[in-house]
């Protein structure tokens, strides 16, 4: 499977470091409103990735942080008059409401910046032991940048650049003020009660140490691969890079992979410009979160996706599409009709593999599944297609939508897991249709289907499917 590497600027054909296990970090939401469909573009982008190292038969240990301490979520909760907790915890709430109705599949671990502050104490001690990290007059602790050789390596900056001394507290910053950052911002009445103890005094981490703490607690001192909006790779990852690597003396990550803004009218899509929308604007205006998806991951990561209200509905009628498809196939593989299995079914397959296996391929990739469908319609309609074909193609469809998260949309508890009524019509149904009970066994699909779950007799034996 073929990558393209931020740090190397280059395709790489991923290679773990642990035997067939990929371990990665993706930065995930600041909690301090609800995440917009910019933010998802990186959030489906990176579900769209470990879908397909899945799919290519490797174990995945993802984990995303929850960034519930930093600037701006201080000055929310200072704003609305409650605790940080209380401010976060509803968009936490309603962050992973949104990844459900986006079929996002889980991470292994989702830590939060305010239950590790121990971890991030810890690693500016190690900073302080090998002459990284230093305090100012105001009780914070910064980063010393000229100090660390490799500062810059992943954005390319240019040393020379580098103003001694100079120092940002601010959480993000443009590359022109690039100098040291804090570590540890020192108290101040800003912050409210919000606090911890510290072997520098009370203050807060800052907001780049966190994701090098987490991790390092839960995917080591070395980990394969690290993921963020392409925003995110100065100042975040590079120092993030500085923090872990000046502290444990190795590599931190071996692959760093950016994906491109979402915008809207040439401008990415963000809080700060007011252009954005929310999952549950769009929502609210009727259209469905498969819709959202489809427009968020039919395009290549690394290009700018322009957000428009006819990618919408493009994407309504594309879908529909793919049910006709899916629907015509699922007739026609319960009867007993004969006729030919086409080449096409393995050529699509192979192609979208292809497709997704160089660097995340999704517009090939669509491409492939689309030219299935062109065909499958065609052979349905000239009655060429034999049951058996047309179950061939659905297990096709059903492999790609194991990266595609689409076509069968239903499922978005992502665990697949079959509910115990259903487990218990299935058996039903093979009791009566072992005594040829076949109008039983009509019943019995038909149950299943009021209840959204639709059965398909294959060659070894009956498959259930949540449908929408
Ligand atoms: P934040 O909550 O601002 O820390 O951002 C969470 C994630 O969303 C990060 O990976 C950002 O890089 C990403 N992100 C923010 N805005 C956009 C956008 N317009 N398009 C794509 N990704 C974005
Ligand atoms: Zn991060």
């Amino acid at each position: 499977m073929l990558i393209y590497n931020s740090l190397a600027r280059d395709k790489e054909s991923i290679q773990p470091l642990e035997d067939n296990h990929i371990r990665m970090y993706t930065c995930g939401p600041t909690v301090y409103n609800f995440a917009h469909i910019g933010n998802f573009r990186a959030y489906t982008f990176e579900d769209i990735l470990r879908r397909t190292l899945l799919f290519n038969g490797y174990r995945v240990t993802q984990v995303m942080n929850l960034t519930d301490v930093d600037d701006k979520t201080i000055r929310g909760a200072l704003a609305a008059g409650v605790s940080l907790n209380e401010f976060t915890h509803p968009f936490i709430k309603a962050f992973f409401e949104d990844l459900t109705k986006l079929n996002i599949q889980k991470a292994e671990f989702y830590p939060s910046a305010t239950g590790h502050v121990p971890e991030m104490i810890a690693l500016i001690e190690k900073l302080f032991e090998r002459g990284l990290a230093y305090r100012s007059e105001d009780g914070s602790v910064y980063f010393n940048v000229a100090n660390f050789e490799g500062y810059g390596k992943l954005s390319r900056l240019d040393r020379a650049n580098l103003r001694a001394g100079a120092r940002v507290a601010q959480d993000e910053y443009e590359k022109e003020n690039y100098g040291d950052f804090a570590l540890w911002k020192g108290w101040d009445a800003s912050d409210g009660d919000v606090m911890w103890d510290s072997p520098w005094g009370r203050g807060r981490p800052g907001w780049h140490l966190e994701c090098s703490a987490m991790s390092i607690k839960y995917l080591g001192e070395t980990f394969d691969l690290h993921t963020g909006g392409i925003d995110n790779l100065f100042p975040h990852h590079e120092n993030e890079i500085a923090q872990a690597e000046g502290a444990t003396g190795k590599p931190f990550v071996r692959y760093w992979m950016h994906c491109a803004h979402l915008r809207v009218n040439g401008e990415k899509m963000s809080k700060s410009l007011g252009n954005f929308f929310t999952l549950r604007d769009l929502l609210g205006q009727g259209w469905s979160g498969r819709e959202i998806r489809y427009v968020l991951i039919n395009g290549h990561y690394r290009q700018p996706l322009n957000f428009t209200f006819t990618a919408l509905e493009a994407a309504r009628a594309a879908l529909a599409r793919i049910d006709g498809c899916v629907e015509a196939l699922t007739e026609l593989a319960s009867g007993a009709e004969t006729g030919t299995a086409p080449d096409a079914i393995a050529k699509a397959l192979n192609d979208f593999t292809k497709a997704v296996n160089d660097d995340l391929g999704m517009p090939e990739a669509f491409a492939a599944l689309f030219a299935l469908v062109r065909e499958s319609n065609s052979l349905v309609q000239q009655k060429k297609l034999s049951a058996e074909a047309a179950a061939a193609i659905l297990e096709v469809f059903d492999r790609m939508d194991t990266v595609l998260g689409l076509v069968r949309f239903g499922n978005a508890d992502n665990t697949g897991a079959i509910p115990a009524e259903v487990e218990l019509l299935l058996k039903e149904r093979a009791a009566v249709r072992a005594a040829k009970d076949w109008a039983g066994s009509d019943r019995i699909r038909e149950q299943l289907a009021s209840m959204g779950w639709e059965v398909r007799d294959s060659k070894d034996g009956p498959k259930v499917r949540k449908v929408t």
